[in-house]
């Protein structure tokens, strides 16, 4: 596997010839040493990619063809679903089975752009005069910045990359420096499958600088970002200098709302998967769990019994259930977020510790429950991106929708009764962008994904996905060109 950057089509050795070793999380075990790109090389990127654009080596291709494209992405992802599922997990330290599962949706995702990459071929418009014609356009958008985190790394790649490659648009990628390995996979499979030059480009290191000229570029035209809040905010008060497109995928703080009528079982079950999969290390993590008043002792007796069997350990470890978090400075953050919790009043129910004995060798936090927390805490109102689950109560609709809706963020919510009228009437008040009823986590490729309120703007998957690397274009022709008189001379 290569192990540098990839810029006009070659792979590149970065300019001043940094390096950054990558360990995995689970076990300290070194996986790789990479190249670490300094602005230089980024410029040298965003320009290839702009020289890709400008002389329309892939926007003149016809969009099918281009759909075609994805769609051998997807089968090569397929055949190499093993190798790419084994380089997700030494990054990330995930299960296995979790990066297979990844590896099968992200193969569907480029099946879906793939699939649809035809769909905006324009439209014609009634102009309410017959020598006129009109049309709209649909055009790429240009140059792209697209930049990823390090939770689900190929998966947040491929929500931007299929997309972008559809639209007809060159890219520069930036994977989270944490996790850049299924980047320069996906890198090598578009190499193989006959990419143009500088069509898609790769660039591997730190934000700040790797990073840096994504936003500040001028011939960046569009910067979609998917991390935390404080860097969203920041790309996106670096693109108004040169009022570049921006759509942003930020943090959650996601309700998880159990009515008294729900399915019990199913509705326990759930809460711990959406508190805990991946180790609370999902954007849509059901962080936030509000329980109604009259079955909350149960449910949350229920939930800290269970929380308190799952087992963490190694990706390879058949019994495990979740894994560690990404770094020793992610785990000290989840530890300081829950030690603000429990000195704000907080009740550790659960957890709260690291990992011992075998699991000392990564970076492994413990399942943790706090209850008796009330909205002002910081424990309820930030993402903690970790193995943690507030419990609040609530009595009836009202006050479970506005307890909900509490937040400033808006990613995803879920609701659980066996009331379905109630079901959708809680749905359509909760300000946030993805609403489950009686489930969780799952997401469709054919469905828009984003936040409201400051979990960002713009939507990836769906048609709006493709729509959001697309500009519309108005061309208005006269057939019968004629004087206005409008200044006509006296
Ligand atoms: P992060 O903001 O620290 O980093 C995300 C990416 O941005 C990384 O590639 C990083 O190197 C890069 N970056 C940082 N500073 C930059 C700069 N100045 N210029 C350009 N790039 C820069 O986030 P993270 O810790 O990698 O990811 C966790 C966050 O991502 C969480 O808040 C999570 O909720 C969010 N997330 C959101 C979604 C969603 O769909 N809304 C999905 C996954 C993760």
């Amino acid at each position: 596997m290569p192990t540098t950057l990839y810029i006009d089509g070659q792979w590149t050795s970065a300019q001043a010839g940094g390096t950054r070793e990558i360990r995995c999380p689970a076990d300290g075990e070194l996986v790789a040493v990479v190249d670490e790109a300094t602005e230089a090389d980024t410029v040298a990127a965003i320009e290839a990619a702009r020289r890709a654009f400008d002389a329309g080596v892939w926007s003149s291709v016809p969009a099918a063809q281009r759909g075609d494209l994805l769609l051998a992405v997807a089968r090569r992802l397929r055949e190499r679903k093993e190798e790419f599922a084994k380089a997700e997990t030494a990054d990330t330290g995930k299960r296995i089975d979790e990066s297979r599962t990844d590896m099968d949706d992200i193969a569907n995702c480029f099946d879906y752009f793939g699939k649809i990459a035809d769909s905006h071929s324009g439209r014609v418009v009634d102009p309410g005069d017959p020598a006129v014609r009109s049309r709209i356009d649909y055009e790429p958008v240009g140059v792209c910045a697209l930049i990823a985190p390090w939770n689900y790394p190929l998966l947040q790649a491929a929500w931007k990359i299929a997309p972008a490659l559809a639209a007809g648009n060159t890219f520069v990628l930036k994977p989270s420096e944490l996790s850049p390995h299924t980047a320069i996979l996906i890198m090598s499979v578009l190499d193989e499958l006959g990419l143009p030059a500088g069509v898609g480009n790769l660039v591997l290191g730190a934000g700040a600088t790797a990073g840096g000229p994504l936003s500040t570029h001028p011939d960046v035209d569009l910067v979609s970002f998917t991390g935390g809040l404080q860097t969203g905010r920041l790309l996106m008060a670096n693109a108004a200098a040169t009022v570049k497109k921006v759509a942003l995928e930020l943090g959650g703080k996601n309700p998880n709302v159990v009515f008294a009528d729900a399915d019990f079982d199913a509705a326990l079950d759930n809460a711990l998967n959406a508190a805990f999969v991946h180790s609370g290390q999902v954007c849509s993590a059901g962080a936030r769990l509000l329980v109604e008043e009259s079955i909350a002792e149960r449910f949350v007796d229920e939930l800290v019994r269970r929380a308190e069997k799952i087992r963490v350990g190694g990706p390879y470890d058949e019994r495990a259930q979740t894994g560690p978090l990404i770094s020793a400075a992610h785990r000290d953050k989840v530890t300081a977020y829950v030690q603000a919790g429990i000195d704000e009043g907080a009740r550790l129910r659960c957890g709260g510790t690291w990992g011992t004995g075998e699991l000392e060798k990564g970076f492994y936090y413990m399942p943790t429950v706090l209850d008796q927390v009330e909205r002002g805490m910081s424990v309820v109102r930030d993402e903690a991106f970790g193995p943690v689950v507030t419990v609040e109560t609530f009595a009836g609709e009202d006050e479970a929708v506005e307890t909900a809706n509490d937040t400033i963020y808006g990613l995803a919510g879920a609701v659980w009764t066996q009331d379905a009228g109630k079901g959708q009437r809680v749905a359509r008040r909760l300000r946030h962008g993805t609403i489950w009823i009686n489930d969780f986590h799952p997401y469709l490729p054919q469905a828009e994904w984003g936040g409201f309120k400051q979990s960002g703007f713009g939507r990836e998957l769906g048609p709006t996905g493709l729509g959001e690397y697309l500009e519309a274009k108005h061309i208005y022709q006269n057939t019968e060109p004629a004087v206005t008189g409008w200044f006509a001379e006296d």
